[in-house]
């Protein structure tokens, strides 16, 4: 058996940080954009830095997607299920990521 409560609450509490943290990747990006050393050094630090920074938004992006998605599962009662066949996601899948939107059986084959 799933836990619902403790679940969303989970997902509520990445929700929150992953929030937070694109904040911050957000104003390290202006800070970027403001140094004037910037402009002329494209192939430098600065170019890297904003590379990587890039990377790391659309990696949280893309993981508070999956997060929304989990959510607004568990609002339409439709949580849990696979994709796939529609049977009940292990508890301990969903223990490990409770975004996982596959059974183990179908875990690789999407
Ligand atoms: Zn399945």
């Amino acid at each position: 058996m799933i836990n619902i409560e403790e679940i969303k609450n989970k997902l509520l509490k990445e929700k929150e940080e992953i929030i937070f943290v694109l904040e911050e990747l957000k104003r390290e990006m202006n800070n970027l954009k403001e140094n004037p050393e910037y402009e002329f050094s494209a192939a430098s630090e600065a170019f890297e830095e904003k590379q990587d920074i890039h990377i790391k938004k659309e990696f949280l992006e893309e993981r508070l997607e999956e997060i929304n998605r989990a959510l607004g599962k568990i609002e339409n009662n439709t949580y849990g299920r696979c994709l796939k066949c529609g049977k009940e996601i292990e508890s301990a899948r969903l223990q490990i990521d409770p975004t996982f939107e596959y059974c183990r059986e179908h875990s690789h084959d999407h």
